[in-house]
């Protein structure tokens, strides 16, 4: 038996560095940085005004008030995109809006509701308040400094940083190329959704549930014909699988049954194998192999099992394949609403519901083969091997959904 932890220490390992591609930042939501993004330029690009007001010189209107309005001469005025040609004279201000570059010379903004024009004299400009200099100015740089790192690698681009970057005029970023993750189903009982059933016959599922999966993960899933139970069609589907794309994932036939043919099939195609028994419930069996640089991914066939597996062991590679520094499912805390209850000896991974209130619901029958539980849930509670968790503990939820 290996520790989860440490199976997926060891396909991390095997898991080739990231390549880099530069994508338009249009293109690049989700993407995973590959490099330390610096700032070009500051943000504010120069000292502007953070309201619509008047630019002046604050010493000049220390004394303003409703009563005593300070009068300044009005030398100019800057719309967006507009900046102010030399020196803003004594004695006079400037009209701004928010986002208007503020003119040499001034150092505080008064905001327009606390000035008064009169219309016979549409050139004077009332001041009713005094300010401080630096009031109502955004200083450049004062958001990022140029060279400011604004994103390491390893990071996702989220919407936020994708316009942060955009801000500073960068237009593409450098990203991990997304794996091409190839799905295969085996089993001679399968035939695809839509098609008519003969009896002993059932509707694949495997594949599509985990290309959903792998397409959030980042990687490119491309979803493979059924392969029937035999050693020589698993052979020339594997290997057509594995020179098409960089990583496999197969569902099924990695069982000790005389009808499982992954594993011989990848041996005698020149794939290196790894058999693990990974001390997790579902999960068993789970085999993982390299064929040149690809790894392989042979998942047992029961759907819950293969769903799960997936999050554990496979999605993990597939985010590191794109250089992510955070390849585990991210947990959220929630209280048990309901007790959650392992009596064996593995850990097990109960498919759960978490709600907004951040109640937990255990999505209904465990057993691996019940798919009912995969719609409910939402996430996966790991309830250490002979524990009983009473309703209110609280409990991390690795959410997939
Ligand atoms: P296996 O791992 O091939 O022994 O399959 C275990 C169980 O999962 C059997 O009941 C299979 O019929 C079922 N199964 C295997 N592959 C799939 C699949 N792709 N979609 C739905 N059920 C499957
Ligand atoms: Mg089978």
């Amino acid at each position: 038996m290996v520790e989860l932890e440490e199976a997926v220490a060891r396909i991390l390992a095997a898991t080739p560095p990231p390549s880099t591609e530069r994508v338009a930042l249009d293109a690049a939501h989700g993407r995973i940085l590959t490099e330390q993004v610096r700032s070009p330029i500051d943000l504010p690009i120069f000292d502007n005004s953070a309201m619509d007001g008047y630019a002046v010189r604050a010493a000049e209107v220390a004394s303003a008030g409703a009563q005593t309005p300070v009068r300044l001469r009005l030398a100019g005025r800057i719309a967006a995109g507009e900046a102010f040609d030399g020196e803003m004279p004594t004695g006079a201000c400037v009209r701004l809006f928010t986002g208007s570059p503020l003119p040499h010379g001034a150092d505080a903004v008064v905001m327009q509701e606390d000035t008064r024009v009169q219309s016979e004299a549409p050139a004077e400009i009332q001041i009713l308040s005094p300010v401080q200099s630096g009031d109502n100015v955004r200083f450049r740089g004062e958001d990022v400094p140029a060279g400011a790192v604004l994103v390491e690698p390893g990071e996702r681009l989220t919407a936020g940083r994708i316009g942060l970057l955009a801000a500073t005029g960068l237009r593409e970023a450098g990203v991990g190329r997304r794996p091409v993750a190839g799905l295969l189903a085996t089993g001679s009982e399968l035939r695809e959704p839509g098609q008519a059933l003969r009896p002993g016959q059932i509707y694949e599922s495997n594949r599509l549930a985990l290309a959903a999966l792998a397409r959030r993960a980042g990687a490119v899933p491309r979803v493979f014909p059924l392969v029937a139970d035999s050693l020589e069609v698993t052979k020339g589907r594997l290997q057509e699988a594995l020179s098409e794309c960089d990583v496999v994932v197969s569902s099924g036939g990695v069982s000790v049954g005389e009808m499982d043919f992954i594993k011989p099939a990848l041996r005698e195609i020149g794939g290196e194998l790894e058999y693990w028994k990974v001390a997790i419930r579902p999960g068993r069996p789970f085999v993982f192999g390299q064929w040149r640089q690809k790894l392989f991914f042979g998942l047992p066939g029961n759907p819950i099992s293969a769903l799960v597996t997936f999050l554990l062991l496979v999605r993990p590679a597939l985010r590191r394949w794109q250089g992510a520094r955070n390849v585990t499912l991210e947990g959220h805390a929630g209280l048990l609403a309901e007790p959650l209850a392992n009596p064996g000896e593995r850990r097990h991974f109960m498919r759960v519901k978490l709600d907004a209130a951040q109640n937990v619901f255990s999505a209904g029958l465990q057993a691996s083969h019940a798919l009912r539980s995969a719609g409910e849930a939402n996430g996966l509670v790991d309830v250490p091997p002979q524990t009983v968790w009473k309703t209110g503990t609280t409990v991390q939820v690795m959410r997939w959904e």
